[in-house]
C-alpha cells in the first residue's frame, strides 16, 4: 500500500481520501548545522520520521516542506530562510488543500524548533476553519531519554544529540571527521533580564553549540526508536479520534 501522496495517482489518492480524514505533513528548514551535518538536517529528520510513521500506520504522508524560519543562521553559507508569515501561509494553504478532500486531522512533524510559534498560530487559525492540527517535535517526544543519553553540552544546535540522529538516518552525508566542540560565547551587551535579537554567528564560529564529536549512531538509534514509537502512538490515537470530539460545538 502506498502512503506517500506524491507517489500516488489521483485515483489512488481519491481512494485514500474517500476513506480517511487524516494526513501527516513534515516541515523543516534548510540551515547550517555545523561543518559536519547537512544543511537539510531539520527537514531530512522530519521527513524520515513522518515517512516511517506513515508506513507503520497506513496514514498518508505529504512531501516535506524544506524551508523554515532560520534567518538567524544566514551568515553561514547555504542557509535558506523564509519569513514566519510565508511559512505560516504556505503550510496553511497546504493544509487547506487537504481539507478540500475531506481531511480534518493533520499531524505536522516539525523538525525545526524555530518554526514552532508560527505553526502553533496557524493551528489555531485552522481550527476556526474546521481542521485540527497537532504538532510533533522529536526532541520533546524523547524528553526523558535525551538527558540520559547526552550531557547538556551535547544537546545544543548541531551538537552530539542532533548529529547522532543524522548518523543513524543519513550516515553517508554526515562528515563526522569535521565535527567540532565549541563553547558558545556571549555578546558584550548581554545582561540579566535582557533579550537580544541574536544571530547564531554572535555565539559560535563553527555553527555548533557545545559538543558534537561524541555523536554516535548507537545513541541515535535509541532516540529514533523512542521517537517513532511515540509518533506511532499519537497517530493511532489521532486516527481513531472523532473530529466532533476534538472540536467541540457550543454547549447546549
Ligand atoms: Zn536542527
Amino acid at each position: 500500500m502506498k502512503v506517500k501522496l506524491h507517489e500516488m495517482s489521483w485515483t489512488e489518492a481519491k481512494e485514500y481520501f474517500m476513506k480517511n480524514d487524516i494526513a501527516i505533513l513534515p516541515v523543516g528548514s534548510n540551515e547550517q548545522h555545523g561543518p559536519q551535518n547537512p544543511l537539510g538536517t531539520d527537514h531530512l529528520i522530519a521527513k524520515a520520521l513522518a515517512e516511517e510513521t506513515a508506513k507503520r500506520t497506513g496514514v498518508l504522508c505529504l512531501q516535506v516542506i524544506p524551508f523554515g524560519i532560520s534567518s538567524h543562521h544566514k551568515q553561514f553559507w547555504g542557509t535558506i530562510p523564509i519569513s514566519p508569515k510565508t511559512l505560516k501561509e504556505y503550510v496553511k494553504e497546504t493544509c487547506l488543500a487537504l481539507g478540500y478532500y475531506g481531511v480534518r486531522k493533520i499531524l505536522i512533524v516539525n523538525g525545526h524548533g524555530g518554526n514552532r510559534c508560527a505553526l502553533v498560530e496557524m493551528a489555531r487559525e485552522l481550527r476556526e476553519k474546521g481542521v485540527f492540527v497537532s504538532i510533533f517535535q522529536w526532541w520533546e517526544a524523547a524528553g526523558k531519554l535525551l538527558p540520559e543519553l547526552f550531557k547538556s553540552e551535547e544537546r545544543g544546535h548541531a551538537g552530539a544529540e542532533e548529529t547522532s540522529m543524522n548518523l543513524v538516518l543519513y550516515p553517508k552525508i554526515v562528515r563526522i571527521d569535521k565535527a567540532v566542540n565549541e563553547e558558545p560565547s556571549k555578546l558584550s551587551v548581554e545582561s540579566a533580564g535582557v533579550s537580544l535579537p541574536l544571530d547564531t554567528v554572535d555565539e559560535t564560529n563553527s555553527g555548533v553549540f557545545g559538543k558534537s564529536t561524541t555523536a554516535s549512531a548507537a545513541k541515535g538509534k535509541k532516540v529514533l526508536e523512542t521517537v517513532v514509537s511515540e509518533l506511532v502512538k499519537h497517530v493511532k490515537l489521532f486516527k481513531k479520534a472523532k473530529i466532533e470530539d476534538l472540536m467541540r460545538k457550543p454547549k447546549v
